[in-house]
């Protein structure tokens, strides 16, 4: 079993891997157990020297690796999946070190990360013939941009990651990793474990302060920036990366809505519309994050969902029966507790569920909140909170819902709720965002693109149309007579 941990300190302590080596740097940062307070490891604070090393290798990994067979690349892939799984125990318990959600739950973000690389390995986007007759023959083909950057958030840093390299890798580009400097540790310790199955430069992690990602998306030797965050820093990456008219692919904040239309079936849609709002303590771009029921439902729906609010266990993630963790950043944990502030000082009604004070006095702890019919112009319901506090609000007939829904900035997803799904469907075409769930919420499997609408980000991952985002078009014409 793999494992990064000091032997005196016992802190975690994986290091970068750049130029087909592991590489310490002269400087680390201190990484927090959000849980907790205390430090669980350090991270190396690259220098730009070794950057500008990692981004030599990645160009020179790049055109070995465009050469490289598909088939090597699928094997490389399946391989990488392997390792991945051998080592769940031990990444599974420094994820939730660091990030802080529950132990089943960083096994699932990890276990599902494994069994996602292996499905990319399947994917195919072969040539397309556009035309095919005694004149002409015309393909189109798709073939790689060369060095891809991925900067992940620390939400899903796991997922979000190498939901990015896998695809990028499929596809014949050289990848440089960037995990955010609040959840470094369980993303490079698995480029450690993984980096040889591949050419030297073709997968490298860096990793630091605030400076690295600018360096990222302003180096004119990185062809294209997939990148997943907030909006705010979205804007700034495709800024910086105009520069160099690198590609981007951004993915980005949401603001969610839920509707649970009139004819829904409270019993079976609370708990699935509860969990969609405060899976990852609400930490989640896709999370709901604005539920509007209709009038005809809401006491009940109500009195339904504040009970599940007031059962959930919030805690710290290693101990047995907690559902939930905490906010997983100071930073973070500030944004929350100033919008539960705000609720509660506007005169709102505000329920909560329980909270452990000698939990709440160690970590980055907020109780489940449930705000009731706040003003539609209230902060909590036109700002994305990213942690565990979401609004219930009234409506009465369609076209008014459906212009408060679509009145957002946002424009990332969403879900319809109900006993229909021929509602469901006329419902989910009038909603302005990337992706509509019908009596779902949050899945994506490999084949489903994704990506938002508006301020929500451009660009998709998953399914063959993000495949394709790792890759240029090239067309070759052939003529016959
Ligand atoms: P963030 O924007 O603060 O940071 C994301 C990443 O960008 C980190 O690795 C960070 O170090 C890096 N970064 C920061 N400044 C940068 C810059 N100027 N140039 C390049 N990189 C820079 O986001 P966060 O707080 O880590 O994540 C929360 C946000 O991400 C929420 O808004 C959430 O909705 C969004 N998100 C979106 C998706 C999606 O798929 N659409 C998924 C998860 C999270």
């Amino acid at each position: 079993m793999y494992d990064q941990r000091d032997a005196t300190t016992g802190l975690f302590r994986p290091a970068l891997v750049i130029d087909g080596a592991r590489a310490t740097a002269a400087a680390e940062l201190s990484v927090i157990n959000p849980a907790t307070g205390a430090p669980v490891g350090t991270c190396p604070d690259i220098d730009r020297a070794m950057f500008d090393l990692a981004v030599r290798a990645a160009r020179a990994g790049a055109d070995v690796w465009k050469a490289t067979p598909m088939e090597r690349r699928r094997e490389a892939l399946r391989l990488m999946a392997d390792r991945i799984e051998a080592n769940l125990d031990s990444l599974t318990a420094m994820l939730t070190a660091e990030q802080g959600k529950p132990l089943a739950a960083a096994r699932g973000e990890i276990a599902n990360t494994a069994l996602t690389i292996r499905e990319v390995a399947d994917l195919d986007l072969p040539p397309e013939v556009l035309q095919d007759d005694e004149t002409l023959r015309i393909e189109r083909h798709r073939v790689p941009l060369g060095v891809v950057a991925a900067i992940a958030p620390w939400n899903f840093p796991i997922k979000l990651g190498y939901w990015k390299v896998a695809p990028a890798l499929l596809t014949g580009n050289a990848v440089i990793l960037k995990p955010s400097p609040f959840t470094p540790l369980t993303t490079l310790a698995i480029g450690e474990l993984i980096h040889d199955l591949l050419p030297r430069g073709v997968f490298q992690t860096v990793a630091g302060g605030d400076a690295v990602g600018p360096w990222l998306t302003e180096h004119p030797d990185i062809d294209k920036v997939s990148f997943t965050g907030s909006s705010a820093t979205g804007s700034r990456v495709m800024a910086s990366a105009s520069g160099s008219l690198k590609r981007v692919t951004l993915e980005l904040g949401g603001n969610d809505a839920a509707i649970v239309l009139d004819d829904a079936d409270v019993e079976t849609v609370v708990p699935k519309v509860f969990w969609a709002a405060f899976r990852n303590s609400g930490q989640v771009c896709i999370a709901s994050k604005r539920i509007y029921v209709h009038d005809s439902l809401f006491d009940a729906f109500r009195d339904r969902f504040v009970a599940m609010a007031k059962s959930v266990r919030v805690g710290n993630g290693v101990e047995d029966g907690i559902e939930l963790g905490p906010i997983q950043n100071k930073l973070q944990f500030d944004k929350v507790m100033a919008l539960v502030a705000d609720c509660k000082r506007t005169g709102l009604a505000v329920h909560e569920g329980p909270l452990d004070p000698s939990a709440s006095a160690r970590g980055y702890f907020v109780p489940v909140t449930v705000v009731e019919t706040p003003p539609e112009e209230s902060r909590i319901v036109q700002v994305e909170p990213f942690g565990p506090i979401v609004p219930l609000l009234k409506y009465s007939s369609l076209d008014e819902v459906i212009g408060r829904v679509n009145a957002s900035d946002y424009g990332l997803g969403g879900s319809v709720w109900t006993s229909d799904p021929g509602r469901g469907a006329e419902v989910a075409a009038r909603i302005d965002s990337g992706i509509v769930w019908i009596n779902d919420a949050q899945a994506i499997n490999t084949v489903t693109p994704f990506g938002g609408m508006k301020k929500s980000g451009m660009g998709v991952e998953s399914g063959i149309e993000g495949l394709a985002e790792y890759t240029a078009g090239k067309t070759i014409v052939l003529r016959r007579g």
